[in-house]
């Protein structure tokens, strides 16, 4: 460092502060500057895990460095940091956990500083550039711990099958698309769209979101899908025939590639197991019931038969989730026995919804609500919550070749909430046949007010939407009813 040096400006703790950074690929830079004059410069290289890094953790490790270097003259105050690194700029303004796991812990070190990040041109920047360019050999000091580009890797990052994993790796690095964005992720986003290659233009406005983990590329958490896999992925994703919309959320909560969408569309369109089931996605009036504030607080049961087998369906209003059981009889006794079951899993309830069927009105149903102390309330002849999803849990069963999966697929795609079931109820993912990173596995905080806010515009929307396609029908609907269409929540 050269803090001696007779150029320098004297620090005035009440002028603006600025605090100009750069990283070169072997090097880093930093200048606190005040009336456009430089207080302090200080320069480091660094450690060759350092040199790998993408240019973006660089530059923010230059920001990490620069305040470390000068933390008595920036700490407590208001600092201008000058980078000629333009994503960095959004990268400040996120909440923490929408930035790349592998910036955070960059960014968790300059989460005690009071810094407002602004891009300046690199031409503009010669100081912290030159400087990062001829820096002194010093880097002793741990900024933060160094993190190998492979320290993140398969069972921590994304928990599939090895021989999945290693097929992920192989065929993105067989993939000429994808070494072109890896190559632009490592060396840095040019300042314009307009300059970088046309393949690589659809990736330019999430640009801050996309890293590469040990030989796999990543949208946020979301694993980018090379082509020769994009087929594979797709059979997947259709595998229980869920139909377009579903089939889409599914996916794009935790895949990614560019035209995704439109390849799930086409694949749903060309099935003809969907077609031949396409008879069932007949719309259907349903009761709007009131939100539960909170999951399985209210739930809604039925029994259906389907080849000669009796079903017993339950579903909680508050998350969709559902759960099915093949009863050995029809008796109130199997029905009571399966009810026990759920609760001893998740909890005693506040209210069940049934029909007047001769299960749920015998004298043992009564006394089994009274010993658990939940409301039993029977509508006649059913109630529309369990009856459209007893059409869908139905046609899930017909349409697939194993239920159990076909239900993990619908507990957990997510809803028109962009939640899903298994979300709304446990709070996380669950694991699918969908390669998923170890981000979107964990269990997440859920703003239940939030999510009561979005269940009551759905329903709005959704009786909107009923009044426009499904008018004349509304008639035959008692007052204060409405209905959903496939469109909102269907299958
Ligand atoms: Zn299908």
């Amino acid at each position: 460092m050269a803090t001696n040096a007779p150029l320098l400006q004297f620090y005035d703790p009440n002028k603006l502060l600025t605090l100009s950074v750069d990283a070169s690929s072997k090097g880093l830079g930093a200048v606190l500057i005040q009336n456009q004059k430089p207080v302090a410069y200080a320069s480091r290289a660094l450690t060759q895990t350092q040199q790998q890094y993408p240019q973006i953790e660089k530059e923010t490790l230059a920001i990490v460095y620069g305040c470390n270097k000068f933390h008595e003259y920036v700490y407590g105050r208001r600092v201008q940091i000058e980078t000629d690194h333009k994503p960095l700029q959004s990268i400040f303004l996120k909440p923490l956990h929408q930035t790349l796991p592998r910036l955070q812990r960059l960014l968790i070190a300059l989460e005690k500083y009071d810094l407002k990040v602004d891009y300046k041109p690199g031409k503009e920047m010669y100081l912290a550039d030159h400087l990062s360019r001829s820096f002194l050999k010093e880097t002793k000091e741990v900024l933060v711990p160094d993190l190998h580009v492979n320290d993140i890797h398969l069972i921590s990052h994304m928990p599939i099958a090895p021989e999945m994993y290693a097929k992920f790796q192989k065929e993105t690095a067989n993939d000429e698309h994808l070494q072109e964005l890896q190559d632009v992720i490592f060396d840095g986003w040019p300042n314009e769209k307009s300059e970088l290659l046309h393949s690589l233009r659809p990736y330019w406005t999430f640009r801050d979101e996309l890293s590469v983990i040990d030989g796999l590329l990543y949208k946020s958490n979301k694993a980018i899908v090379p082509k020769a896999l994009q087929n594979e992925m797709l059979d997947k994703i259709h595998e229980s025939h869920l139909g377009i919309v579903k089939s889409k959320s599914r996916a794009r909560d935790v895949l990614f590639w560019i035209g995704m969408g439109q390849d799930i569309e086409d694949k749903v369109k060309a099935c003809g197991l969907c077609a031949q089931h396409q008879s069932l996605n007949a719309k259907e009036p349903m009761l709007m019931p009131e939100i539960p504030e909170r999951p399985w607080s209210k739930l809604a049961t039925d029994l259906f038969e389907y080849q000669k087998q009796h079903y017993l369906l339950v579903v909680d209003y508050y998350s969709k989730w559902p759960e099915v059981m093949k009863l050995d009889n029809e008796t109130s006794k199997s029905t009571i026995d399966y009810l026990k079951g759920l609760m001893s899993r998740f909890g005693y309830i506040d209210e069940l919804v049934s029909d007047n069927g001769p299960q749920f009105s015998s004298l043992e149903f009564k006394r089994f609500a009274t010993e658990y102390g939940f409301k039993h309330t029977t509508s006649s002849p059913s109630n529309g919550q369990a009856e459209r999803s007893v059409q869908t849990i139905k046609k899930l069963i017909m349409k697939s070749k194993d239920p159990h999966k076909a239900l993990l697929d619908y507990r957990n795609t997510p809803l028109d909430i962009d939640l899903s079931p298994a979300q709304l109820f446990l709070n996380r993912r669950l694991k699918t046949s969908l390669p998923t990173s170890l981000p979107l596995l964990m269990p997440q905080n859920i703003n239940n007010r939030e999510i009561i806010k979005k269940l009551k515009i759905r329903q709005r929307k959704a009786k909107t939407n009923f009044d426009k396609h499904c008018g004349p029908e509304l008639k035959q609907l008692k007052q204060g009813d409405g209905c959903v269409t496939e469109e909102t929540v269907g299958i």
